[in-house]
């Protein structure tokens, strides 16, 4: 007779065997053995962001500096998960913003977005979410963000057309106001046309 398994450390990993069981499999066989344990370790890493402060992840990266020009980092890859299905979107953030008196090391943005990626998201909200924390630190002229992604819980249902991609953005300060700001952000990140 097989031993029976240790108990699992972590609570999901508890749920994803009852999960398994529920879908009609049997969580004992051979593949499925170590699952449980898996999912719980990809599930707290794919929502690691809850653990963390936004402003802390940039706080250090804060430097003073007179550039006023537009700043861009474009083409900024994220996964996260839709906090309607817990399945994945993901795709491009692009960001710019003006400063006024105070830049942030450009490696920080990535991981800035990556903390709000990592939590239970809708793209929408994502995208504010990292426009107001550029904001709130930088107090720069003005921000914009636009993301765009591709959602598997359209895709992998059928609801929409695969491969098809959302887009939204959020503007704020000059890039709000000033039409001609907004569009200097949005032809830099623009795709190349063809
Ligand atoms: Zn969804």
């Amino acid at each position: 007779m097989a031993a029976r398994k240790p108990k699992p450390a972590d609570a999901i990993a508890d749920l994803v065997e009852s999960l398994l069981i529920e879908l009609g499999e049997d969580p004992t066989r051979q593949g499925l053995k170590a699952t449980p344990d898996r999912v719980a370790r990809a599930l707290r890493e794919l929502t690691d962001g809850y653990g963390v402060r936004p402003e802390d992840v940039i706080a250090d990266a804060i430097f003073d500096q007179d550039y006023d020009e537009m700043v861009v980092v474009k083409d900024i890859t994220f996964f996260s998960l839709c906090e309607h299905h817990m399945l994945p979107f993901f795709g491009q953030v692009h960001v710019g913003y003006l400063p006024k008196g105070r830049v942030v090391g450009l490696s920080k943005i990535p991981r800035l977005i990556e903390v709000y990626a990592h939590r239970l998201q809708i793209q929408e909200q994502l995208t504010r979410e990292i426009a107001e924390a550029l904001n709130g630190a930088l107090s720069p002229s003005g921000v914009g963000v636009v993301v765009e992604a591709r959602h598997l819980c359209m895709e992998m249902r059928g609801v929409e057309r695969p491969g098809g991609r959302m887009i939204t953005s959020c503007m704020l300060g000059t890039f709000r106001r000033d039409p001609r700001t907004r569009s200097e952000f949005l032809d830099l990140v623009r795709p190349p046309t063809v």
